[in-house]
């Protein structure tokens, strides 16, 4: 899923040309608002944590892009080229790293790394109804 602030600055071409690159295949991609509902159910391994409640805000606070990505290994492929959480720890050639805001700074540092990706098979089956539905 393409998070609020990438959809915003712009940069859906760029981030799905570096996954195309990367050599997934794009199989569904729509651009969607999601609900503060969906986004709760999305994040729900997260629920409590102080990051939580800015997270669901920021997440329905604009449109998003999501989207089921096939490959073999896309899973550990895919975090790989996303890049870490932290977008101010994330290598370069990622697209956190890459395409990070300049302002490293701010206190949404973390919140605003521009991408999410599932972190399982499992976690994908759960998630794709999600994003389909909403
Ligand atoms: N997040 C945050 N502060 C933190 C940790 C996480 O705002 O200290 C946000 C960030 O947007 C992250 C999302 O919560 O992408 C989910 O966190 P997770 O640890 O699952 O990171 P990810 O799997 O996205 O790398
Ligand atoms: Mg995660």
């Amino acid at each position: 899923m393409l998070k609020p602030d990438a959809v915003e600055r712009g940069l859906r071409r760029e981030i799905f040309k570096r996954v195309r690159s990367a050599g997934f295949t794009v199989v569904e991609e729509a651009q969607i608002e999601m609900l503060p509902e969906s986004a709760k159910d999305l994040y729900s391994i997260h629920r409590g944590k102080p990051f939580y409640d800015g997270l669901i805000q920021f997440i329905a606070s604009g449109p998003v892009v999501v989207s089921i990505l096939e490959k073999n290994n896309a899973v550990l492929d895919l975090r790989k080229l996303m890049g870490a959480t932290d977008p101010r720890q994330a290598e370069d050639g990622t697209i956190r790293g890459d395409l990070k805001e300049e302002n490293i700074f701010s206190p949404m540092g973390t919140m605003k790394n521009l991408v999410h990706g599932s972190d399982s098979i499992e976690s994908a089956n759960r998630e794709i109804p999600i994003f389909f539905k909403a």
